[in-house]
């Protein structure tokens, strides 16, 4: 089979190597869409691991099982979470899934033709995809997840006024579902198209990120934001950010500065407005299950982000795509699509 093997944004090949098989517990999935997501471009956070096969949005077809799986059966249309928590470690207890001190098995990338499914996943990761929802759509659902996690972390609730900083594909799903709690919604970019996007999402108003967003707040809806959800990378974003937060509100890292950048926090001023700076890394069982109930009862649109198709040898252009971000915002590998 075939696999996009990673080793750098500017590197990606297309290799052959053997199709897994299932051993008593597993199962092969042929993997029919999978995103690529704005984690995936980021090289700090994935060359540690390189090369590897990235890609863990996965719409799947069961298409050959071990002995022992009684859950699903040949030809179930599936979604697989990459790892599983244990669920009983402290962490999990806490509702730290993310960092569950014993996640044994992850599943290999979705850039591939084919993935084994380890046993772990196949009890507890692998989640039936209703009729309604398609392989193209499921490819959202981790990423909804991880927005729905963000959200409740940051006690986000109707009435509010929500910032969402950057409207690349996870900007636009905080903007749909900060609009689905009948919040007030300021979404900015420095992409004229992707706040077009954000104003089809939604969005009550949209700024240009180059402008001087807490004056436009402010002037837009006489107040500041009581969450700020920051997606976009930039320092600039960060700046603005803690400019642009309520008293007692809430910003919340869903997407970091690399390692190198220091962000410096006006952390006396925070101190005494009790603003809480958050970080949201990942989602768990609960997340995924809402997500997926959220997509299939077209609460949340997902149709209207995907703007690229593409068969796996063109991974890396997909990942150009996701890179430039200029006309992308979901991209979604096909790797039994022809062309
Ligand atoms: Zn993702
Ligand atoms: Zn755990």
């Amino acid at each position: 089979m075939k696999i996009a093997l990673w080793h750098n944004n500017a590197d990606i090949r297309i290799e052959e190597v053997p199709e897994p098989r299932p051993g008593p517990r597993e199962m092969v999935v042929k993997i029919l869409s999978c995103g690529i997501c704005g984690s995936d471009i980021v090289e700090w956070y994935r060359l540690p691991r390189a090369p590897l096969v990235q890609g863990h949005e996965i719409g799947a077809e069961v298409v050959s099982a071990g002995d022992a799986v009684r859950k699903f059966k040949l030809g179930d249309r599936v979604f697989i979470a990459p790892k599983v928590p244990c669920l009983e470690c402290k962490y999990c207890e806490e509702g730290h899934h993310a960092v569950c001190s014993s996640v044994k098995d992850r599943l290999p990338g979705g850039f591939a033709e084919y993935a084994l499914v380890p046993e772990a996943l196949v009890e507890t990761g692998t989640y039936l995809l209703p009729d309604n929802v398609s392989y193209d759509h499921s490819t959202l659902i981790e990423p909804l997840a991880c927005v729905i996690r963000a959200q409740r972390l940051a006690g986000i609730k109707a009435g509010q006024t929500v910032l969402v900083m950057g409207c690349g594909m996870a900007g636009l799903l905080h903007v749909k579902l900060a609009k689905l709690k009948h919040c007030t919604v300021i979404a900015t970019d420095i992409n004229d198209t992707r706040l077009a996007f954000a104003k089809n999402a939604g969005a009550d108003i949209v700024i240009d990120a180059g402008d001087n967003i807490p004056e436009r707040l402010a002037a837009a809806t006489g107040r500041r934001a009581g969450a700020v959800m920051l997606c976009t990378s930039s320092l600039a974003a960060i700046d603005q950010a803690w400019k642009s937060v309520d008293k007692g509100g809430a910003v919340v890292f869903f997407a970091v500065p690399p390692p190198e950048k220091c962000v410096t926090v006006p952390i006396n001023d925070f101190w005494t407005k009790e603003i809480r700076i958050l970080t949201s890394y990942y989602c768990g069982p609960p997340d995924i299950t809402a997500a997926l109930e959220m997509i299939a009862s077209k609460a949340v649109m997902v149709d209207d982000m995907i703007t690229h198709r593409l068969p796996l040898r063109d991974t890396a252009r997909g990942f150009q795509l996701v890179l430039e971000g200029k006309e992308s915002i979901k991209v979604i590998i096909k790797p039994h699509q022809a062309s």
